[in-house]
């Protein structure tokens, strides 16, 4: 391989937003756009929505197996969102840092600030803002795989996940999908040129220097 395409760093780009603003839509697009980012599948006591497979959206897990992972060590980060628990599972993680291979996280608050404690150096956060009240709660409505007492609770929620923002490095308003997914995209691309991101580069600089 040559020098200038030898691995660099993985990075951990978090995606947090409140439910309904088109999160876990951006997160698909580019998971399926680029074969050098794979999503982080959390563990979560949450029942599955229609839809919803084991093993991809989440791994389903009861309140017992949960709190024995927590014990074991076995998550990066965990918390407790609205009335479930969520968490990251560390293997798959550490194992595509390892292999240079960035990791993209749909979690909320509380799990980017423990991942702030864990990995600073190889953390990007991006908040993703809904273009106004009215319609985070539309989109909420369409989705139609939530009863609506839990489209309530999430529209009374998102006023906490939001007060959040300035903690983030990019904020994103998704006022079109397309316009959305190039800003993320723009954003991954230049986190990846980031000169502490490039391990190698001092041997390529120096292999340059030597042919001069
Ligand atoms: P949902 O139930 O709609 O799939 O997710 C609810 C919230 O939990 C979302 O804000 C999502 O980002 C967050 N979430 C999902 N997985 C995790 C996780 O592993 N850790 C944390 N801290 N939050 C998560």
């Amino acid at each position: 391989m040559p020098l200038d395409e030898v691995q660099r760093r993985g990075m951990l780009l978090v995606l947090s937003s409140p439910s309904g603003a088109g999160k876990s839509t951006l997160a698909k697009m580019l998971i399926d756009s680029d074969p050098n980012i794979s999503m982080s599948v959390s563990v979560t006591t949450r029942p599955p929505r229609p839809g919803e497979v084991d093993g991809q959206d989440y791994h389903f897990v009861s309140t017992d197996d949960f709190g024995l992972m927590v014990n074991r060590q076995e998550l990066l980060e965990h918390a407790k969102v609205f009335d479930h628990h969520y968490g990251t599972p560390r293997g798959p993680v550490e194992n595509a840092l390892a292999n240079g291979q960035d990791v993209l996280f749909d979690i909320d608050w509380q799990g980017a600030q423990q991942l702030t404690e864990a990995a600073r150096d190889d953390l990007v956060k991006v908040f993703i803002l809904p273009p106004s009240k009215q319609e985070l709660e539309k989109r909420l409505l369409e989705r139609a795989q939530d009863p609506i007492d839990v489209v309530q609770s999430r529209m009374a929620k998102a006023n906490n996940e939001i007060s959040h923002w300035a903690e983030y490095d990019y904020i994103i308003i998704n006022r079109e999908l397309s316009e959305a997914i190039l800003q993320v995209t723009s954003i991954l691309d230049a986190e990846r040129l980031k000169r502490t991101r490039q391990t190698h580069l001092s041997d390529f600089v120096k292999q340059i220097q030597e042919g001069l």
